[in-house]
């Protein structure tokens, strides 16, 4: 508050004002009735008489009575003058009395000799002072010790007074902050006068508190999660660093939740931030007590395991991180389970650069993303390369799919009971100008994290279709799809569009999915899916038996089709469960009107047993590896005759 909006002129008002405060002002200042007509008037009968008793009084008496009338009539024009000076003093009182007390802030003025000249309403509302003390002639030992009274005080009155006397009477302004009752903050600010005394200023600053105190929270802390952010794990982690003791080992981990984009697309970003928010307070229940969590941002965690004392020890808080993740998590309504990758890097002394340790974390946690998520790593030396070869990866993966660096090949699907070629699955080849054929377990993960699997799925799906159009009618083709396809929303619109444009009738179409697409409990992928049934194409599950395998997934969606899974067609003629195994399989396809496909048959015993199990269809090295168009159109030349033979 500048002092400029209370310059008055304190010696004119300190004389009316002293036996009372700013609301006794007018009252004090109350002008009488005034006098100076009478003296006038008076001065004026003096006059009259001096004319009327002209020639009868001697000179002598009429010089008298000239000099009494003028001396009247001075007195009474001084009287006249007085009187106005009086009534505008009483309204500079007035609008000053106004002012004071529709200021927020509380006011006092002192003299030269600590007595309050003037205080405001607003000062002895702020300390629930009396008016009967804190009023113009008190000194300020007294206003001071009348707060202690009143619980709004509690230093030493006489020392505190003396300081600020010393203070003011040097020139110096102080500035006190100080506790009102009901726990509000108030500021003080003692600023000297020119002629002596000085004016206190008296601020409820609470709200400027608090404000200026959200303000510094939130540069610190998240504002969804209110775990500490980036900025302050940063500096936690600095000071954690800074103290590890001998024989401790300090941990950051990076969590990442997996598929987080899923639940944002299938439920919204309500929900998705609630599960940020339930994800924030697990990570603090798993948390010791010099242990911080933090949200880095989006769907990214972060925690100092302070100090531990072994690797087992992290490994520990990590496994229990994981496992308080994946409980399932109600949110608004739905139950939601989920899943993250944490990535670990440790430092065994307090040498060690922050941000290495953070990059080696974050390596981590790509390596466990690399690995295929739901899984944690620990930081070792190879990940750097790794993750430069990755990102080469990707970017030769661009630019490969702009300069058409793909084919696709076609690998044979044998009926077990005819031995005629039933369909073909088509694989996606990358032949690399420099490192050959690449194959497709390198390459989709990537175009799978970078969203670049939508545009080569569209490829893989348009090449197929047009190829298959060219074969015998009774030839289906085979195309997977990755759970990323999933999520666009257009894929039934994208199938619908590549049968349009090569003519291939939709039943002849089979697409793979793997569970993956079923895993989380998403409306989005089974409304897909019941619409790619609605076009007439046919649905097969894959990879059955290597995820969860679970029964409810075949519940959940009517499929065409089980594609067992080759792991368990290896070891089929040994002692163990696999032929069961297979043997349930079928039982179940068949019971639910499904056919079954035995993937990687490499030996003649394998299809024995299969043909024996009911196994419908087998792929696999024994009839054909996947072969380029031109070959697989001979193929199905040849074979077309083989099969009308048998
Ligand atoms: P990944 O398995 O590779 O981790 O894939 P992801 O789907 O979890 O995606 P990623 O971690 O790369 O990206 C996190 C996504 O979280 C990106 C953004 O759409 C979403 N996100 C970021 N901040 C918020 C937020 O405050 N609230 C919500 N609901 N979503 C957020
Ligand atoms: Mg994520």
């Amino acid at each position: 508050m500048g002092m400029s909006r209370f310059r008055i002129n304190f010696d004119r008002l300190s004389r009316g004002a002293r036996d009372g405060h700013a609301g006794a002002a007018d009252s004090a200042a109350a002008p009488g009735m005034p006098r100076w007509p009478y003296l006038c008037g008076l001065a004026a009968a003096t006059v009259i008489l001096f004319f009327v008793g002209l020639e009868t009084w001697s000179s002598r008496e009429a010089e008298l009575l000239s000099a009494v009338a003028i001396f009247m009539l001075v007195i009474g024009l001084l009287l006249r003058r007085n009187e106005r000076f009086n009534r505008t003093l009483a309204a500079e009182r007035r609008h000053l009395h106004t002012a004071v007390n529709n200021i927020p802030q509380g006011l006092v003025v002192y003299d030269a000799s600590a007595r309050i000249v003037i205080c405001n309403q607003q000062y002895l509302d702020m300390f629930g002072l009396s008016p009967d003390v804190a009023k113009p002639g008190c000194t300020m030992q007294r206003l001071i010790a009348h707060r202690q009274e009143t619980g709004s005080f509690d230093g030493d009155v006489e020392v505190f007074c003396a300081a600020i006397i010393r203070s003011v009477s040097l020139g110096k302004a102080t500035r006190q902050l100080t506790e009102a009752p009901g726990g509000r903050a108030i500021e003080i600010v003692n600023q000297p006068l020119k002629g002596g005394g000085w004016v206190a200023t008296i601020e409820d600053i609470t709200d400027r508190t608090r404000a200026e105190q959200r303000i510094a929270h939130l540069a610190h802390y998240d504002a969804l999660t209110d775990l500490p952010n980036r900025v302050l794990f940063r500096e936690k982690l600095e000071q954690a660093l800074r103290a590890i003791r001998p024989g401790k080992r300090l941990a950051v981990l990076y969590i990442d939740i997996d598929e987080f984009k899923g639940v944002n697309d299938a439920l919204g970003h309500a929900v998705g931030d609630e599960l940020l928010k339930a994800v924030a307070e697990r990570l603090r229940l798993c948390l010791g007590e010099a242990d911080v969590a933090a949200r880095l941002g989006g769907d990214e965690f972060a925690v100092i395991q302070a100090a531990a004392e072994s690797e087992l020890e992290t490994t520990r808080l990590v496994e229990a991180i994981h496992a308080a993740i994946r409980q399932p998590i109600e949110c608004t309504g739905h139950l939601i389970t989920t899943d993250a990758s944490i990535g670990v890097a440790v430092a065994s002394d307090g040498s060690v650069n922050p941000d290495q340790l953070l990059k080696n974390a974050d390596l981590a946690l790509y390596g466990a993303k690399g690995d295929g998520r739901r899984t944690y790593r620990f930081f070792e030396p190879g990940m750097d390369a790794r993750a430069k070869a990755r990102r080469m990866l990707e970017m030769e993966l661009r630019r490969a799919i702009t300069d058409g660096g793909f084919e696709i090949n076609y690998q044979p699907i044998v009926n077990l009971r005819d031995g005629g070629i039933g369909g073909c699955e088509a694989l996606l080849r990358w032949r690399h100008p420099q490192r050959g054929m690449i194959s497709p377990a390198d390459f989709i993960p990537v175009a799978e994290e970078t969203g670049l699997i939508n545009e080569l799925g569209q490829f893989v799906l348009d090449t197929a279709c047009m190829e298959a159009a060219k074969w015998p009618g009774h030839v289906r083709i085979a195309v997977n799809v990755s759970p990323i396809q999933f999520r666009s929303q257009t894929l039934a619109l994208n199938v619908a569009g590549a049968l349009a444009a090569s003519g291939l009738a939709p039943s002849r179409l089979e697409l793979e999915i793997t569970e993956a697409v079923l895993m989380r409990d998403d409306e989005v992928a089974l409304a897909t899916l019941h619409q790619l049934r609605a076009l007439g194409v046919r649905i097969a599950l894959d990879d059955f038996g290597t995820g969860y395998s679970s029964l409810s997934y075949l519940q959940r969606f009517p499929f065409d089709k089980i594609k067992i899974d080759r792991s368990f067609i290896k070891g089929i003629a040994e002692e163990g469960a696999s032929s069961a195994i297979v043997q349930s399989v079928v039982n179940i396809a068949a019971a639910s009107n499904m056919t079954t496909t035995a993937e990687g048959v490499e030996q003649e015993w394998q299809r024995e047993m299969l043909r024996e199990l009911g196994c419908t269809e087998m792929q696999g090295f024994l009839f054909s590896p996947a072969v380029a168009a031109a070959e697989i159109r001979r193929m199905l030349r040849e074979r077309g005759r083989d099969v009308s033979a048998a």
